[in-house]
């Protein structure tokens, strides 16, 4: 099949989080079945200064004004190949709209244009595609970034030669970041106003583009089975719980995977050494020089525990705050690695000054440093308030790194939690509560068991065996795929 991946983010061109992860290595997994795929993104400055840094000429192929309504700024198309691939990856540019320092940066002092900007974007996507010529059975759009393509696509994009056999597939990486905006927006879009409707983008009088992709694509899917059941129900849904129930079972759950080339610690070249299963020695040269090279006293016997994390309320630092100092004091050594919410930065950043010798805290961004934590690290704490997949918890799992994880979402089906009886199948320690108490005691219990150096072994022996390649789910998406042409 042709298809097309539209999304804001492309690992390891551009990435913030698991999406850019996904859209990096699922076209590659779709590829080795067989299919034709190119992926359109923007061109954030990320991604300019990524394509600087490793030395990639862009070929420009267009340069074509985009004018409606209400709006005219300019496309250039710009081609390359995804990374170690034959996969054109297009970037859509126009630097008064993407050349910020964040993906999703308001321009500075501005005020938020992430609507018009991403609207921009999905009409870049449909002018792409026919400028190179690229005749798309499937349109693959991701969260609420390119959520208007389906709706393009049912207003009469068909007539573009494109487009013709087009059918639309959307993905929803996170129930909780929807597009939202206010009813004066909608005129921006360009579409009928038979779309500003219940039946498809507005939702209690806003502009809500994940309603709209949900209601007018084909099919939809989100990135764990255990997540789709969660976001049919009210506790989950975000506003949006009776919508998903109301698809029926034009929507399922896929487990996402992981890109085996670039994680892979027979192989990574961001470690000091690698390993095996059965090889193990280098996972502890890697503590030993993860701990001199954030200036901890390197201790085999005592638990190193890692975060790498966006620091923001959905990854449950609000109960990790109250009782770091605590797991602390019990005997663990801990890492953070992340960014994003000040008050978090902040808190963390005090904790580390009290705990100078137990305690590092990096605020950045920084992807071969996060290698270095899944490689080195003892435990990976996740204490997540929700979670639609979670990919850190299967990089630890293949790092031989123990996870400590809230019960919840796509942890619930990548984590095995040990109970004490299960040591032929468990590969991690799991709460169900978002509650601080339940976060230390879960930690302490796995702390403690970090002691029977042989059930580690096992536990870690359990989650390096675990098969998380794209392969299988990628057959998942192709089976998506033909549903949305049935
Ligand atoms: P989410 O997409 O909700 O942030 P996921 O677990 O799906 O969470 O994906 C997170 C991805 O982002 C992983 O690849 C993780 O290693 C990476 N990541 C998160 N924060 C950082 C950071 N501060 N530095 C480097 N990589 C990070």
């Amino acid at each position: 099949m042709n298809i097309l991946f539209a999304t804001a983010e492309v690992s390891p061109v551009a990435k913030t989080g698991g999406l850019g992860d996904v859209c990096g290595a699922l076209p590659k997994a779709l590829r080795a079945l067989g299919h034709d795929i190119i992926v359109v993104m923007p061109y954030h400055r990320q991604a300019k200064e990524w394509f600087q840094r490793n030395g990639v000429e862009l070929e420009r192929v267009a340069h074509v004004p985009m004018v409606w309504d209400h709006w005219s700024a300019d496309l250039t198309v710009l081609r390359t190949v995804l990374p170690g691939t034959d996969i054109p990856l297009i970037c859509a540019a126009n630097d008064a709209l993407f050349d910020r320092d964040g993906i999703y940066a308001a321009r500075a002092g501005g005020p938020d244009d992430s609507i018009e900007r991403f609207a921009w974007f999905n009409r870049a996507v449909i002018r792409s595609c026919e400028i190179i010529g690229f005749s798309a059975e499937i349109i693959h759009a991701h969260d609420w970034h390119t959520a208007l393509l389906p709706a393009y696509l049912d207003s009469g994009l068909r007539r573009s030669e494109s487009f013709r056999f087009a059918r639309a597939v959307y993905t929803i990486h996170n129930m909780n970041y929807q597009g939202v905006a206010a009813a004066s927006k909608f005129d921006f879009f360009g579409l009928h106003s038979r779309y500003w409707a219940p039946d498809a983008l507005e939702h209690f009088g806003d502009v809500n583009l994940m309603k709209g992709g949900i209601l007018l694509a084909d099919q939809v899917t989100t990135v764990s089975p255990n997540y789709a059941r969660e976001v049919r129900t009210p506790e989950h849904g975000a506003g949006l719980d009776g919508v998903v129930r109301h698809i029926g079972d034009r929507f399922s759950g896929i487990l996402n995977g992981i890109d085996t080339g670039e994680w892979n610690p027979a192989t990574d070249e961001h470690l000091p050494a690698n390993f095996e299963p059965g090889k193990m020695h280098g996972k502890t040269i890697c503590k030993r020089m993860l701990a001199k090279e954030l200036g901890l006293k390197y201790k085999a016997k005592t638990p190193l525990i890692g975060i790498v994390s966006r620091l923001v309320e959905q990854k449950g630092f609000q109960l990790v705050l109250p009782v770091l100092s605590d797991i602390l004091r019990a005997g663990a050594q801990m890492i953070v690695l992340g960014h994003g919410d000040a008050y978090y930065e902040e808190k963390l950043e005090e904790l580390a000054a009290v705990h100078g010798d137990a305690l590092r805290v990096m605020i950045g961004f920084d992807n071969a440093l996060a290698h270095r934590i899944y490689a080195g690290c003892d435990l990976l704490l996740m204490p997540s308030m929700y979670e639609p997949c979670g990919l850190n918890q299967m990089y630890a799992l293949h790092y031989g790194t123990v996870p400590v994880v809230r019960m919840t979402g796509g942890l619930v089906d990548t984590v095995v939690p040990f109970d004490g009886t299960n040591r032929e199948t468990a590969t991690g320690f799991g709460f169900a509560n978002a509650a601080s108490g339940d976060l230390y005691t879960a930690t302490w219990i796995a702390m403690l068991n970090f002691k029977d150096s042989r059930l580690w072994k096992t536990l870690q022996a359990n989650g390096m065996a675990l098969d998380f390649s794209w392969d299988r789910s990628a057959r998942r998406y192709e089976e998506v795929y033909r549903r949305a042409h049935e």
